[in-house]
């Protein structure tokens, strides 16, 4: 039987660069987190969350599925929303795509995968309302990227309207929802310039 060896060599290797840096590492961390940030992100190898934005373990409390979607009727999403929101009370959620997003893609073009197409079929929805804003762009890739963005958008929209982010903000928690979109190309961030943190502010986005 395979054992994978490798990562658990990996995994010695770390605990030991940790430790040496940080000799109460390890024991702080068992005491408990407290992390400022919440990620949902795309499950894709290539944007591993909190390496790309220079965090370690205990910084950021993560989410990831397939093209980053968040779901009212998903108990996995909702659930680390609401235990990350009213427990961990973090200060920023951020939704975090990229470009040439195999989801996206997958959604765009209407394969025929299987189960994945299901989990898709709200970002087929995105596309189809969402058709005028890319018929003027000429290249397949640009489109797809430009639904990457709006996708971004339209789950930064899902995230505002969560009963548990509404009742935050209602309360006058400390509490910003962020859009950003991830380029493998160059390995950068952009912000998509939505920075959401208040219920008025958030809406006044548009529908998407
Ligand atoms: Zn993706």
């Amino acid at each position: 039987m395979e054992k994978l060896p490798e990562l658990f060599e990996n995994n010695r290797q770390w605990t030991e660069q940790m430790q040496q840096k940080h000799p109460d590492f390890f024991d702080d961390l068992a005491e408990g987190q407290s992390p400022e940030y919440l990620w949902i992100g795309c499950a894709d190898s290539r944007v591993p969350a909190s390496e790309i934005v220079g965090l370690t373990a205990g910084d950021m409390f993560v989410h990831r599925n397939v093209a980053n979607v968040v779901l009212h009727t998903d108990l996995n999403c909702q659930s680390v929303l609401q235990y990350a929101v009213k427990v961990l009370k973090v200060k920023h959620v951020i939704v975090c795509g990229h470009y040439g997003c195999g989801g996206v893609t997958s959604a765009y073009e209407g394969t025929d995968l299987g189960l994945i197409d299901n989990w898709l079929q709200p970002i087929q929805d995105v596309i189809e309302k969402n058709r005028d804003k890319i018929e003027g762009i000429d290249k397949k890739k640009d489109k797809i990227n430009r639904l990457c963005e709006i996708n971004v958008k339209a789950q930064v929209k899902n995230v505002c309207r969560s009963p548990f982010v509404r009742k935050a903000w209602e309360s006058g928690q400390t509490l910003s929802v962020h859009g950003w979109i991830y380029n493998l190309e160059d390995g950068l961030l952009n912000d998509l310039d939505l920075c959401i943190s208040s219920n008025d502010e958030a809406a006044s986005i548009s529908e998407v």
